[in-house]
């Protein structure tokens, strides 16, 4: 148990993702942990900047933040990313009886996704085709120069060493952890090495590298397209994955669908000294305010958080709960089968604290 009172920040987000935050604190509250829970309003009353410098200001104070999902009206999501130096985004995926999974035999598939967080192609590097032109670029692929005469938009994707390197090291160190734990000690690492030799190769030999300072740890490696099919076909064989923030953002999102679909993703966002929680899922806006978004990624990702501040034992409450709600099967919100609205299914998980 944690020895002192934590304080965790709360950003409920935009459109349907406050009434996720809600039922999680509600659950969180049933727990009476000592922690200060620092709550800001929802996303539409973020218009004016000061709440955003606020939250800044009470992030830095905090312990960590339990964010909900953004359409962009905040630039919290910025700071607690890019400020913070949140590299590795977690992103577990594990099956448990109940979940509305789509494949045959989904027992067993426990595995974690880990996505760079900070660099590639999300740093916003876009702009005219025509700006390149002094850079008289070649294409390593046509072995042509690069025509900037077309009307049409370039994106850059960075790949850095040093960015590289600490979430291979990280996903190596999770790799540790889980086989203590009883895990395959499996790393597995895919981007598009094949293609873009330089950019994505540069991933690959990084974490290759890194792995191999590890001899406990089995290390694999796919191109990308190749381990979307793997994931879909295999996805038991799987323990720790390593990817590049694009590829990271796309797989798990599937990874979430072979497990039920987005309402069960949890993730947090770990840094050298801060983290940040939140579910892998958006916003949600078809279904706001219809009181039937499902809470369990939210849910999930608070009890990551409860793991992160050192009340092992409550996380792990937390996550039995909102499991044993979906082996009753009793308050199933829509997206999993049932008919239950956020707030039956809250009580069933509250009840099972
Ligand atoms: P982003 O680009 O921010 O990741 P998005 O617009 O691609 O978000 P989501 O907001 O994640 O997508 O929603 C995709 C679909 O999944 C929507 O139909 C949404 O209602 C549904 N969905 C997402 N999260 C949940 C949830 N927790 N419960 C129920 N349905 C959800």
């Amino acid at each position: 148990m944690a020895d002192k009172t934590k304080t965790v920040v709360v950003l409920p987000g935009d459109d349907a993702a406050p009434e996720a935050m809600g039922a999680t604190m509600d659950a969180l509250r049933a727990l009476k942990l000592p922690i200060d829970y620092v709550e800001f309003p929802p996303g539409e009353k973020w218009v004016r900047g000061e709440t955003d410098a606020a939250a800044r200001k009470a992030i830095d104070g905090s312990d960590t933040t339990l964010f909900g999902s953004t359409s962009g009206k905040t630039t919290a999501i910025t700071y607690l990313r890019w400020g913070k130096q949140t590299f590795a985004n977690v992103r577990p995926v594990r099956y448990s009886k109940g979940f509305n999974s789509p494949l045959a035999k989904p027992d067993g598939i426990d595995f974690v996704i880990v996505r760079e967080n900070l660099e590639d192609l999300y740093l916003g590097l876009e702009g005219p085709l025509e700006a390149l032109a002094p850079l008289k670029l070649m294409s390593k692929i046509l072995r042509a120069p690069l025509d900037t005469s077309e009307r049409g938009i370039y994106a850059i994707k960075v790949i850095t060493e040093r960015a590289t390197r600490r979430v291979a090291e990280f996903a190596c160190q999770l790799t540790m952890k889980r086989k203590r734990a009883g895990g395959k000690g499996k790393l597995t690492c895919t981007s598009k090495y094949n293609m873009l030799r330089e950019s994505d190769g540069l991933f690959r030999k990084v974490v290759e590298e890194t792995a191999a300072k590890y001899p406990e740890i089995k290390y694999e490696q796919f191109i990308v397209d190749d381990f979307a099919r793997r994931l879909v076909q295999s996805p038991h064989d799987l323990d720790v994955v390593v990817a590049p923030n694009l590829y990271g953002d796309i797989l798990s999102d599937a990874a979430a669908g072979i497990i039920g679909g987005l309402g069960l993703a949890p993730s947090g966002c770990y840094g050298a000294d801060y983290a940040y929680f939140e579910s892998v899922h958006g916003t949600a806006p078809d279904i706001m305010g219809m009181g039937i978004i499902n809470p369990s990624a939210t849910m999930l990702s608070a009890a990551l958080m409860l793991d992160y501040l050192g009340f092992a034992a409550e996380a792990s409450r937390l996550d039995a709960a909102v499991r044993k709600a979906y082996a009753d099967g009793r308050a199933l919100t829509p997206d999993q089968g049932g008919t239950a609205k956020t707030s039956e299914f809250t009580r069933a998980v509250i009840a099972n604290l």
